[in-house]
């Protein structure tokens, strides 16, 4: 069964982007429609204890200035958000994983349930935490969770994580299943182009997705980044082929897995500008707009050229197709969600 999904996906990398960009937008028609939802996203914190070895704002990175924004930035500025048809917020930090953090995290979801009457859909991206932590938010409201596998491959994997070695990939995978666990709506991803990477590794990526049973998918291009450890690599380092291979994923992730939400994401406009709407032709079907206010934005360099605002092209462009005031929640999460509530029940058309 694997093989044969193997050399399926294998075959759809070989189609023309024309072909693919069709198919993908067909299947997204078809399956979830064409709106395109919105999350806001502040970049709470840039203090990180990971070692990441392609990540600018990496433990050994000494020559940013590190920070958390105080609560109340974060709450005033989720409330305007909210009030201006944002109904998902993405906290996004470095990780981190001591009580302080945790308890400030767990009365800012309290906070944000709060104010909007439980409407506004919290998602986290905090990296790796114990199980009892994830639970903690998960109980105080918190709907979603991104955590990236960043590649499948678990040899390239513990590459990019020297410091953790191979037991590095399992405790990632073994996070992942928690949040399924608990009943979050998971959204993982790689980054595409990595050193040592190729289209075998990509397909086992599409693989992965579909196993773990993925309801959100970012995926976006490694941005080779001065003073991280990866940056030597940067000779090998082909952007045609980047560019390439980051719209055929978005494509190829929609054909395979269908109703999955899908980021068109910031860092394709790093790689080339235009590169995120461009997206949209491949079925994303998220924008991201980043809200973290000027004074902090400028040290949240996770890569090198990471822009500081480019979204407002794309909500342009996109127009009529966005989704303004509406959670958007995955298709994939809530269809299961109702199936599983018993037999009296029977799923929503
Ligand atoms: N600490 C959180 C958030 C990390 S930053 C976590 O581990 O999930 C969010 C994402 O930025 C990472 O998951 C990674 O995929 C991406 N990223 C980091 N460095 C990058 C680089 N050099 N190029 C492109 N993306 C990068």
């Amino acid at each position: 069964m694997i093989m044969v999904e193997k050399e399926y996906v294998k075959r759809l990398f070989s189609l023309p982007h024309q072909v693919l960009a069709s198919k993908a937008i067909d299947v997204l028609e078809k399956s979830i429609g064409s709106r395109v939802c919105l999350r806001g996203i502040i970049e709470i914190s840039n203090i990180c204890i990971k070692n990441c070895s392609y990540c600018g704002i990496r433990r050994d990175r000494k020559d940013i200035q590190r920070y958390l924004i105080p609560k109340e930035v974060v709450l005033s500025l989720s409330k305007r958000l909210f009030q201006s048809g944002y109904h998902s917020v993405v906290l996004q930090a470095g990780d981190r994983r001591d009580d302080y953090f945790i308890e400030y995290i767990n009365e800012l979801i309290f906070e944000i349930k709060r104010f909007s009457g439980g409407q506004m859909r919290i998602v986290l991206s905090l990296g790796e935490q114990d199980r009892d932590v994830y639970k903690l938010w998960r109980d105080s409201g918190a709907d979603r969770y991104l955590l990236r596998i960043e590649t499948s491959n678990p040899s390239l994997y513990s590459f990019l994580h020297p410091e953790e070695g191979l037991s590095g990939f399992e405790k990632r995978c073994a996070c992942l299943l928690a949040l399924r666990e608990l009943g979050y709506q998971v959204g993982t991803g790689v980054m595409i182009g990595l050193p040592g990477q190729d289209v075998d590794c990509l397909v086992e990526d599409v693989i992965f997705f579909k196993h773990i049973g993925a309801h959100m998918l970012g995926m976006g291009p490694y941005i080779p980044t001065e003073g991280t450890p990866l940056h030597q690599y940067i000779d090998d380092y082909d952007k045609e082929q980047v560019i390439d291979w980051s719209l055929k994923m978005i494509a190829i992730c929609r054909i395979v897995l269908k109703d999955v939400n899908i980021a068109s994401t910031t860092a394709l406009d790093t790689l080339k500008p235009g590169l995120r709407l461009e997206g949209f032709n491949y079925g994303a079907n998220v924008l991201m707009p980043d809200f973290t206010p000027k004074e902090w934005i400028k040290d949240y360099e996770i890569y090198d050229g990471k822009p500081e605002s480019t979204a407002d092209y794309c909500l342009d462009a996109l127009g009529p197709r966005i989704a303004w005031n509406n959670p958007g929640d995955p298709k994939s999460y809530i269809k299961p969600k109702l199936c599983n509530r018993g037999s009296t029940l029977k799923c929503a058309s």
